[in-house]
């Protein structure tokens, strides 16, 4: 049974390997930010509230992102386990992912995809999506280090928490997530 969190710099490659390894796995890959885009292309109420903040890079407001994520977790797909990617992203985030799976009786484990903020930053304008302007990049990646990194401690003493090295082939860093 896996339940995993993958932590990680904007550029990482967390949605990408998290594909991957849940195909492997046969657990549900949960990204916030693709259930958020998806919700901007429909223009859903979440999608209108979300849009904004998403193109500047900047964090959508956490009451939009908990409901989401408890009744993601609760589906009937996601009993066998799953991967989260891209939540928690703030240690509010975190303390309630801490205490739903506690409700839940659940135990969840950390990977630390780890890569330098040069190598994020080429990766990001090479990548292209609307969210990708030089602006936006950099709001994110300050975000990134002032509320997301602060989890890799949080996350150290309470779980097992494991740092792979993302400034690799695509191929060696899934064969390291398998081991
Ligand atoms: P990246 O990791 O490349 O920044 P994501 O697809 O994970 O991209 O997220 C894109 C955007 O969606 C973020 O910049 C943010 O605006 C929003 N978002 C995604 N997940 C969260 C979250 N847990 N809390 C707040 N905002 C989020």
């Amino acid at each position: 049974m896996a339940r995993l969190i993958f932590l990680g710099p904007p550029g990482a490659g967390k949605g990408t390997q998290a594909k991957v390894l849940a195909e492997l796995l046969a657990i549900p890959h949960i990204s916030t930010g693709e259930i958020l885009r998806s919700a901007v292309a429909k223009a859903t109420p979440l999608g209108q509230k979300a849009k904004d903040y998403m193109e500047k890079g900047e964090l959508v407001p956490d009451e939009l992102l908990l409901d989401l994520v408890r009744d993601r977790l609760n589906q009937p797909d996601a009993h066998n386990g799953w991967i989260l990617d891209g939540f928690p992203r703030n240690v509010s985030q975190a303390s309630f992912l801490d205490s739903l799976l506690q409700e839940m009786n659940q135990t969840c484990e950390c990977v630390n995809l780890e890569v330098p903020d040069e190598v994020l930053v080429a990766r990001l304008l090479g990548r292209g999506r609307s969210d990708d302007t030089p602006e936006a990049i950099r709001t994110r990646l300050d975000i990134y280090h002032k509320e997301t990194a602060p989890l890799i401690g949080f996350y150290r003493e309470r779980s097992t928490l494991r740092a792979i090295n993302g400034d690799r082939p695509l191929e060696e860093v899934t064969e390291s997530l398998k081991r």
